[in-house]
């Protein structure tokens, strides 16, 4: 039999917050990916985030091709956070729809 490495299926959920005020953003739970890149390094993809305000929609050319975007703030302390995904208009990349980015380093493990 040899040995059999434990497999752990409940994880506890990590919540990220504003670096800045801690405002909670996201969970681990809403974390689709986190090997994005934004404007200040490594971004992570979640489908859901809360308590930030969206800016103008604007089009943005990305290494990944043209989106409609709009940045994201912090509703507590007006800090820039990412941008969400409006539209994509490269086909590979519509799953990014309605998604939000966060960078890295604007955001915190709160919990
Ligand atoms: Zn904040």
């Amino acid at each position: 039999m040899g040995f059999q490495h434990t497999q752990f299926l409940a994880s506890p959920v990590q919540v990220y917050g504003c670096v800045t005020c801690r405002t909670h953003l996201a969970t681990n739970e809403n974390l689709i990916s986190k090997n994005f890149n934004g404007s200040t390094g490594r971004a992570f993809l979640f489908e859901e985030v809360v308590n930030v305000e969206c800016g103008e929609a604007v089009d943005r050319h990305m290494t990944t091709g043209l989106h409609n975007v709009r940045d994201i703030f912090c509703i507590r302390c007006n800090a820039s956070l990412g941008w969400r995904y409006e539209k994509s208009f490269v086909q590979a990349e519509k799953y990014k729809e309605g998604k939000f980015i966060l960078e890295r380093a604007r955001i915190a493990d709160v919990e």
